[in-house]
């Protein structure tokens, strides 16, 4: 008797919680947007690191996205959708979901990008060096799916007077609620 009670509690917390894991993924997937919905590996939630192949990426990502993220582009200055957005909110990567900035690091900057004094988490990006165009640059990629994201200058404002100038198409910003 004590046994069956003990076995039906189990089966109702795992069948509550399988419920609820449901239910958030379905809350998720109704803020997405198309892109979102279609693409496997987006999630505001999974901070595990992906290894997925570019080939795999073109097949899901826009085209605009796909070159600025995985081939390095650098969109026009000042055509950007968060060039002045200046709401309260979250910055996420536009490939996978993973959490970059919040407005708070913005700030009005007059190069034409988006820009940022700092990243959300100390793991949101990370940096490698870039020689390209005879230039010596620090690249800034996405930490969860190594997507390009822009560059770092040190002409940023206090505290960091670092400048994150990122691609507005690499970006998704979600207001505060
Ligand atoms: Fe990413």
């Amino acid at each position: 008797m004590k046994n069956t009670l003990l076995r039906s509690t189990i089966v109702l917390f795992l069948a509550f919680m399988t419920l609820s894991v449901c239910k958030s993924r379905a809350q998720q997937k109704q803020s997405m947007n198309d892109t979102q919905k279609q693409n496997p590996y987006y999630s505001r939630t999974d901070i595990q690191p992906l290894h997925v192949k570019n080939s795999e990426w073109k097949k899901i990502l826009p085209p605009e996205l796909y070159r600025v993220a995985r081939e390095q582009e650098t969109e026009r200055a000042f055509i950007g959708k968060y060039v002045n957005t200046d709401a309260r909110g979250t910055y996420y990567c536009a490939v996978c979901g993973n959490s970059l900035f919040r407005s708070d690091a913005k700030f009005a900057s007059t190069c034409g990008w988006p820009s940022f004094f700092e990243a959300m988490r100390p793991n949101s990006v990370i940096y490698k060096e870039d020689n390209s165009f005879g230039m010596r640059r620090i690249e800034v990629e996405c930490g969860r799916c190594n997507s390009h994201l822009g560059h770092i200058f040190d002409d940023g404002p206090a505290p960091t007077h670092k400048r994150f100038c990122m691609n507005s198409v690499s970006l998704d910003f979600e207001p505060d609620k």
